[in-house]
């Protein structure tokens, strides 16, 4: 790590004398530029990409115990640095970051004298800024009970949010978790479904300027999860805190500052076009890690018999096999779904981890994270809330070789609540198991800062698709949307590869999937996670064709590379991922009709690819054919493909 300090001190003339003007930091292509000015004691920023203005003249500033740093404040002091970082990344969409961005530090002084920096990070499309604290006085402790910082788009602007849930909402209380719908290309003016605005990451385009993803990264028991509030047109969209409900109303909303402290990231993308949306890691640029593995961890793929046979499946012969699944499949894991301890107990686990190793297969366990946040009944319960009890649980986890937890339904995003994702995240690491959450929050930042974490779910994910007709048939408009947002800032944990034709487990009752079978296949490396689950049943490794199964078996799971191809939220995505030497592209359609694309493949210019798609439907026929042909990309990279309605693609070497 390179970092060039260049300190700018300012005389209190030359300040007082520039109280009115602005200060500016550009990013190290000059492209992207933040001005931030002082007006009557108030700060404000706005962001300019291209001399376009992306966010326009927006709040800074917050309120505590301490002081009102949100009005009154005076510029005491300028710090300009530039930030030249490499870093590697194991379970995120990119394996090897290069970080470069110019640095602004501002001081200002509280009307009682006290001080706060505003950090800007500007890089060529990302902007991260926060705010940080001295010790001040005896005072080595602060309370934050809300921020003004707020985020104005520009009018023709148009959203794709996804709202916050009520508190103590849902399945046994168990929201808000991250799990409500999108809607694609609203109006800034439309309220959020339940008045409590939306949960980040937050996209919006800016007419035909651009677009802007809006996240915050670094969160954990250090500060409380924050969401965007309902927008005003004065204020635009502003930072809000936990509601009061959250986690059975225990616990305060405001956030407790050690002193000297910081408070989380706020980040925004801006692009001209998707490809900074997609392709941004500014979610990890702006973290460090917070501790060292305490091993080599590794990741792959798992099989999860409960997605699709439900909770009836969490009997020993069934896990059996699904681990058998797991090892026709040349997969890594088994994950275990709730009422396990009630349903095939303690001891039977013990040995049902033995049978796994003997077949070259790691068990994963469900655990519910209760506590008093909730009545999510399913157990074991009481394992994940205190350190006593988890300390007991890990190191018999540990006893068994199992790698791998799922913790599920938490409470919300008060600031005992993030502690707790940190608490279970260190404790695992000291037992050499890695970590999913479900039924949580967005993690922010986290594949950077816990080297033993995994993935999480916070997004309507494949159980809901379960569940009702409805979201399977929203499931490729979902699909669609996540690259360019809830996925673009974090891993994402949708729950599976679904090859089962009809949702249930004999295959033909219950609803039919609305996907192809190439679409399921291409959502396995749509869907960034580094631990990937697939869906498929033991019915699956002889009733889809034989070159579906062969493709599965070769999933990829951890990447080098992403890049952003073509796509358009809600509508179709086409992205291409690299793992080592070799390139997988994949498309998935959520159009009604057939969609006719000339991709831009530079990596396989005058090639000849394999490409898995879907046949045409043809009359009475309820699924599409799948096939597998091979093509040759032409000497300028162009490659001329149809995606079919609710169809997948995937194009590989
Ligand atoms: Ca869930």
């Amino acid at each position: 790590m390179r970092i060039l300090l260049l300190t700018i001190f300012l005389s209190l003339f030359s300040i007082s004398a520039m109280a009115a003007e602005s200060l500016t930091v550009s990013s190290p292509d000059g492209k992207l530029m933040v001005k931030i000015d002082n007006e009557q004691g108030k700060v404000f920023y706005s962001v300019i990409y291209n001399n376009t203005t992306m966010v326009e003249r927006s709040a800074l500033g917050l309120k505590s115990d301490i002081a009102d740093f949100s009005s009154n404040l005076t510029l005491k002091n300028v710090e300009q640095s530039q930030i030249d970082e490499h870093y590697t990344l194991r379970t995120a969409k990119r394996s090897q970051v290069h970080y470069t961005a110019n640095q602004l530090n501002l001081t200002y002084e509280s009307g009682q004298r006290h001080q706060m920096v505003i950090t800007f990070n500007v890089a060529n499309n990302d902007v991260a800024f926060r705010y940080s604290f001295p010790q001040i006085g005896e005072r080595a402790c602060m309370v934050v009970s809300g921020e003004q910082t707020s985020f104005r788009l520009p009018e023709q602007t148009t959203t794709f949010l996804t709202p916050q849930a009520n508190a103590m909402s849902g399945w046994k209380r168990t929201k808000p978790s991250y799990e409500e719908e999108y809607k694609a290309d609203a109006a800034m003016g439309d309220k959020s479904q339940y008045g409590n605005g939306y949960t980040f990451p937050c996209l919006f385009r800016v007419g035909d300027q651009g677009w802007v993803l809006i996240s915050e990264t670094g969160t954990n028991g250090a500060y409380v999860g924050c969401h965007l509030s309902d927008y005003s047109a004065e204020e635009g969209y502003r930072i809000a805190f936990p509601m009061e409900g959250e986690a059975n109303g225990i616990g305060s909303t405001s956030a407790g500052v050690r002193l000297p402290g910081a408070t989380p990231w706020r980040t925004i993308t801006v692009g001209q076009t998707l490809k900074p949306i997609v392709e941004t890691t500014v979610a990890f640029d702006v973290v460090k890690p917070l501790y060292e593995p305490s091993e080599e961890y590794d990741c792959g793929r798992y099989t999860w018999s409960w997605i699709v046979w439900q909770d009836n499946s969490i009997n020993y012969d069934d896990q059996v096999k699904f681990i058998d699944l797991a090892s026709a499949m040349g997969y890594e894991y088994c994950l275990v779904d709730c009422n396990w301890d009630r349903n095939i107990g303690r001891e039977k686990i013990e040995q049902l981890a033995a049978y796994a190793k003997t077949k070259s297969v790691g068990l994963m366990l469900w655990y519910n994270s209760n506590g008093y946040e909730n009545d999510a009944p399913q157990g074991p319960k009481g394992g994940m809330d205190t350190a006593i009890n988890r300390k007991r649980e890990m190191a018999w986890l540990k006893k068994m070789g199992v790698k791998g937890i799922k913790v599920d339904f938490f409470g919300g995003d008060k600031q005992h609540t993030m502690q707790l994702y940190e608490d279970i995240l260190s404790d695992a690491n000291d037992y050499g198991i890695q970590v999913i959450f479900h039924g949580c929050t967005l993690p922010r930042g986290w594949e950077r800062m816990y080297p033993n974490y995994l993935s999480s779910e916070a997004v309507i994910a494949s159980e809901q698709v379960i569940f009702t007709t409805h979201h399977a048939e929203q499931q490729p408009f979902e699909l669609t949307m996540h690259p360019f947002c809830r996925n673009s800032v974090a891993t994402m944990d949708w729950g599976g590869v679904i090859m089962n034709k009809y949702l249930s487990r004999d295959n033909k009752s219950r609803h039919a999937r609305r996907t192809t079978d190439i679409f399921e296949m291409a959502s396995g490396i749509m869907n960034q996670t580094a631990m990937q689950c697939v869906s498929m049943c033991p019915n699956n490794l002889t009733d889809i064709p034989q070159f579906e199964v062969e493709w599965l078996k070769q999933l990829q799971t951890r990447w080098d590379e992403t890049l952003f191809i073509d796509g358009y939220p809600g509508k179709y995505a086409v992205l291409a991922r690299r793992s080592g030497e070799r390139w997988y592209v994949v498309g998935l359609n959520a159009l009604k009709e057939p969609l006719k694309l000339t991709l831009d493949l530079d990596m396989f210019a005058g090639q000849q690819v394999s490409v898995y798609c879907d046949k045409p439907l043809k009359e009475g026929e309820k699924f599409a054919q799948a096939e597998l042909k091979s093509d040759k990309v032409n000497a300028k990279g162009e490659l001329k493909v149809v995606i079919q309605p609710n169809g997948g693609l995937i194009v590989q070497r």
